[in-house]
């Protein structure tokens, strides 16, 4: 579709997480045509990975789903997974993107009936459970994986047993032999929503994530708390299967420190009282700690914050742990550190250790595609630049209520964009 002067009217929207899913279809709700172009297998981006929402406590699933279903019922959003952005030349109303599509191995004549992965005899690290248990080399990416296509993993597809699979499937689906294709778009504007990653606890040493088994954080925790999770949402130790009774998390770990992440992420203060409450849930005489600087539960939250504080078995000690040790034996994380209210030092011993890590922009790691395109100090794209909009935690880091009502707003920059050029 092309504006008076020849512009495009149609909107490029990079990330399939909640921000970009809210921004595709109020865009063509309102009669724009929306292509979305995500790198995962599937849509739905971190919020997917979530158990539950603060602060209602509700599953993800159904606020995916409702989008999901605004895109089936609508013929202007075309979508791409798999899909990356290699670059954009152009202006405003004329942006010309260069897309690599990587291949999935399995076609779009997948019913989804669970023939390949039933014989697969290859397990890999589940990528979606951060590798904490194992999946199929072909199969669902997740449970409520949307598209309900297959993907197959590509060091699996040059095995003979995918081509044994090829053989099997019953409508031709799997093609171990896929390439990646190069797709080039127009587009008369842009919203970039690639949103974050987890911020690597591993460099934060004296924690020892990554040399401990019982230290993890808190992404790592929502997986072990879900239904669909590698636990079947069972809280027990990586380490050995035990339940988890005494759990300790650990506040701003990395965040508020120039040595690594400087900024606040504003949500982990929130999201580690929402995990306190899936322990309580599961292990009524569990007992928590939460070492933090200061709590972070802006306006609205107050109140999950004062309905967790209300909880007797839930302790707050206002302290930043020095550093975590490990009981050899019995694999224990032990938290060291000093009150600072009270000056007293302590080592306590936990059954697990959940780092509250932060999230960091992808955009600080793999930036725009583009000429001229500016950052804010922190990696964070700053808004609304030549007709680029950068949405969600793209552009800060924020929940997904603020998430959804930027991507709204992003929508009708995004349509003023293309107006704008065509004059
Ligand atoms: C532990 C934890 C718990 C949380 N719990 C809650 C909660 O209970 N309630 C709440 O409101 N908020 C919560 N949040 C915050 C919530 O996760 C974010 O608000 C939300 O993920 C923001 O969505 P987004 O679409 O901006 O980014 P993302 O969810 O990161 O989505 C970005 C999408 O872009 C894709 N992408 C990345 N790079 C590219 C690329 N180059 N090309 C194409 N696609 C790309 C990604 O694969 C992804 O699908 C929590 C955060 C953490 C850390």
């Amino acid at each position: 579709m092309t504006t008076g002067n020849g512009g495009s009217q149609t909107i490029l929207v990079v990330g399939g997480g909640i921000s970009g899913l809210t921004a595709a279809v109020e865009a063509a709700e309102v009669g724009y045509s929306v292509i979305l172009v995500e790198k995962n297998p599937y849509l739905g981006g971190r919020v997917a990975q979530h158990n539950k929402y603060f602060p209602k406590l509700c599953t993800p699933t159904c606020g995916l789903e409702i989008n999901y279903q605004r895109i089936r019922n609508n013929a202007r959003i075309t979508f791409y997974t798999l899909a990356e952005v290699e670059e954009i030349t152009g202006t405003a109303g004329h942006f010309s993107v260069r897309v690599r599509q990587n291949p999935r191995f399995v076609n779009d004549k997948c019913t989804a009936c669970d023939e390949c992965s039933k014989a697969c005899t290859t397990q890999i690290d589940d990528p979606f459970n951060f590798g904490m248990g194992q999946t199929k080399a072909i199969g669902r990416p997740h449970a409520m994986a949307f598209p309900a296509r297959y993907v197959m993993d590509a060091t699996f597809a040059k095995s003979d047993e995918a081509r044994k699979l090829a053989q099997l499937c019953p409508v031709g689906a799997i093609e171990p032999d896929m390439e990646a294709k190069t797709v080039t778009l127009t587009v008369g504007s842009i919203i970039w929503a690639t949103g974050w990653q987890p911020y690597d606890p591993g460099r934060v040493r004296p924690y020892g994530f990554g040399l401990y088994a019982n230290v993890i954080n808190n992404m790592r925790f929502e997986r072990l708390s879900s239904g669909q999770g590698p636990t079947r949402g069972q809280i027990v130790r990586p380490s050995d299967g035990k339940a988890v009774k005494n759990i300790a998390f650990i506040q701003c770990a990395g965040s508020r420190d120039h040595n690594y992440l400087p900024f606040c992420s504003q949500i982990c203060c929130l999201a580690s009282m929402k995990q306190a409450t899936y322990i309580r849930e599961q292990y009524p005489d569990a007992k928590v700690t939460i070492y933090y600087i200061d709590l972070r539960a802006m306006d609205r939250y107050e109140a999950f914050q004062k309905k967790v504080e209300a909880d007797a078995q839930v302790h707050w000690v206002k302290s930043k742990p020095a550093r975590i040790d490990e009981d050899p034996k019995t694999h224990d994380p032990i938290v060291m550190g000093e009150n600072t209210l009270t000056g007293e030092r302590y080592a306590e011993r936990y059954d697990l250790v959940v780092l509250a890590t932060g999230m960091e922009p992808n955009s600080a790691t793999s930036p725009i595609p583009a000429a001229d395109v500016r950052y804010d100090d922190y990696g964070f794209v700053v808004n609304g630049q030549n007709g680029i909009h950068a949405v969600g935690c793209s552009a800060a880091p924020v929940d997904v209520a603020s998430a959804v009502q930027a991507s709204t707003a992003a929508a009708l920059k995004a349509i003023q964009t293309i107006r704008q050029a065509g004059g």
